[in-house]
């Protein structure tokens, strides 16, 4: 088995690395990776003192129902690899791997 691979226009290979993981206990919600994500791959979630999740909107201002806010991964599928997320999160909670072809 090996890793999904490209040929860029330049002719050099390129290896994306797709998201896997996002350590919630590192995390701060600071919803910087939402915003660099150009693919709908993240949800900002608040989780309340009984370990309940609920959709949190970065950008927005309501009233905190939740005691903490973590970015979480809602639709895997939808990455290409970029790394964006993880170069921009200022506590390293991200994994990246290639995928397996
Ligand atoms: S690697 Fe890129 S596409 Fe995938 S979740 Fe991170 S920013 Fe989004
Ligand atoms: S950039 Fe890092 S710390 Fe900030 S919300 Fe994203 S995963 Fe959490």
């Amino acid at each position: 088995m090996s890793s999904f691979t490209i040929t860029l226009p330049s002719g050099a290979s390129w290896t994306p690395t797709f998201v896997q993981s996002i350590n919630e206990e590192k995390c701060i919600g600071c919803g910087r990776c939402f915003r660099v994500c150009p693919r709908g791959v993240l949800e900002l979630v608040g989780l309340n003192d009984e370990g309940e999740r609920m959709a949190v909107d970065p950008d927005g201002d309501e009233e905190e129902e939740y005691e903490k806010k973590v970015m979480t991964i809602a639709h895997q599928e939808l990455c290409i690899g970029c790394t964006a997320c993880s170069k921009i999160c200022p506590k390293k909670c991200y994994t990246h791997a290639a995928a397996a072809v």
